[in-house]
């Protein structure tokens, strides 16, 4: 079974091609982070109107890549949501004029369902269930995976999502567009415990999260020095802020794995690539005897791949769409996006 995969969500243009869910024979990736850098963020026309220019060499590249051609696509699987409204009408509008034109079924995925299902691709061993951590640009969470299709969702961010809380205090930092990367390395050379910063609901039992005044906090931190004209130490910052914000995420997953009764973790987005946080939960899961899993780094952020694994799990289930397939900016992980007449 081959599928082919569409994503452009944000600011990665990207296809790829898996045979039989699991095996990535291509994973094109036309990332944007160049153009947005230079306004510090991701500037919402600017992405789409790249996506445009992006999405058709991208495919091309992808089937060029595996050696396939249309003829020997199953289905075609792309991100519907969440993200940018403007950014995933271009990959969205893509995947149903090639399954229109072709009649090759057509499969809308959700993309955070996609950031969970790269750790199938990372780890082949990997079967369901399992507890996944999910902290990306946009979304924080703590999800069981009861099986392929079953996902409950333990708790969410009430605000700032984690990468979110990572990119705003890079940039007062004066770090580039996406800082994420950059607190992760300076941060291996400060002190973790140089400066206390708070962590919020943080009582056993509630696997909700709030990075807002963590963020905050910070953001004070730096401007109350800048005001003195104080110099401040950015490794020392860097290192205390990850680590009040790793030190949240790790007890949640401890406590909701052991209230669960979940035996696997998984951490799946963009900052499970944090060092930080990979060694902590590692170190977490070796204590309790949990068995850890991780996207390689190319997989957790935003790539193809992930969403045609989701797809291939999703056809195998007969969740295929049709041609009403819309982009929708802001959807939960576990709705429909399936047509049931369509099997
Ligand atoms: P979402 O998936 O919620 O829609 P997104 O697609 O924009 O959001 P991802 O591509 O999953 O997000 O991840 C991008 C985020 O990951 C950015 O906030 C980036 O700073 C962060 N990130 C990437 N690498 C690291 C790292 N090593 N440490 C911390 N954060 C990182
Ligand atoms: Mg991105
Ligand atoms: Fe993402």
């Amino acid at each position: 079974v081959y599928t082919l995969a569409l994503e452009s969500s944000c600011d990665e243009t990207s296809a790829a091609v898996l045979q039989d869910g699991r095996t990535i024979l291509s994973n094109v990736i036309s990332s944007q982070i160049p153009i947005h850098r230079k306004f510090g963020g991701v500037v919402p026309e600017v992405a789409s109107r790249h996506h445009i220019e992006q999405v058709i060499p991208v495919i091309d590249q992808a089937l060029a890549d595996a050696h396939v051609t249309l003829q020997d696509i199953d289905h075609i699987g792309v991100t519907y949501g969440p993200g940018l409204v403007g950014a995933l009408l271009v990959g969205v509008a893509a995947a149903k004029g090639l399954s229109f034109a072709t009649d090759i079924p057509l499969i809308g995925v959700n993309h955070m369902e996609g950031h969970i299902f790269a750790n199938f691709l990372a780890n082949p061993e990997l079967e369901p269930p399992f507890l996944s951590l999910v902290v990306s640009g946009g979304h924080t969470m703590l999800v069981v995976v009861k099986d392929y299709e079953t996902f409950e969702i333990l708790g969410q961010t009430r605000d700032d999502a984690a990468g979110e809380a990572f990119d705003k205090i890079a940039r007062v930092m004066g770090f580039p567009y996406p800082g994420g990367p950059h607190i992760d390395n300076i941060a291996m050379e400060g002190n973790p415990e140089a400066i206390e910063f708070p962590k919020a609901l943080s009582e056993p039992g509630n696997f909700e999260f709030s990075f807002s005044g963590l963020k905050s906090a910070v953001l004070n931190y730096l401007n109350s020095a800048a005001q003195k004209n104080i110099e401040i130490n950015k490794a020392d910052v860097a290192a205390s802020f990850q680590k009040a914000l790793v030190d949240v995420l790790v007890e949640k997953t401890e406590d909701a794995a052991k209230r669960t009764g979940q035996m696997k973790i998984t951490i799946a987005g963009g900052v499970s690539a944090n060092k930080g946080l990979q060694k902590a939960i590692k170190e977490m899961c070796e204590r309790n005897g949990f068995m850890y899993y991780e996207p390689h780094k190319i997989l957790s952020t935003d790539n193809a791949a992930m969403i045609g694994c989701r797809a291939y799990y999703m056809a195998q289930a007969g969740k295929f769409s049709d041609l009403s397939l819309n982009a929708k900016p802001s959807v939960d992980i576990g709705t429909v996006s399936w047509v049931e007449s369509i099997k």
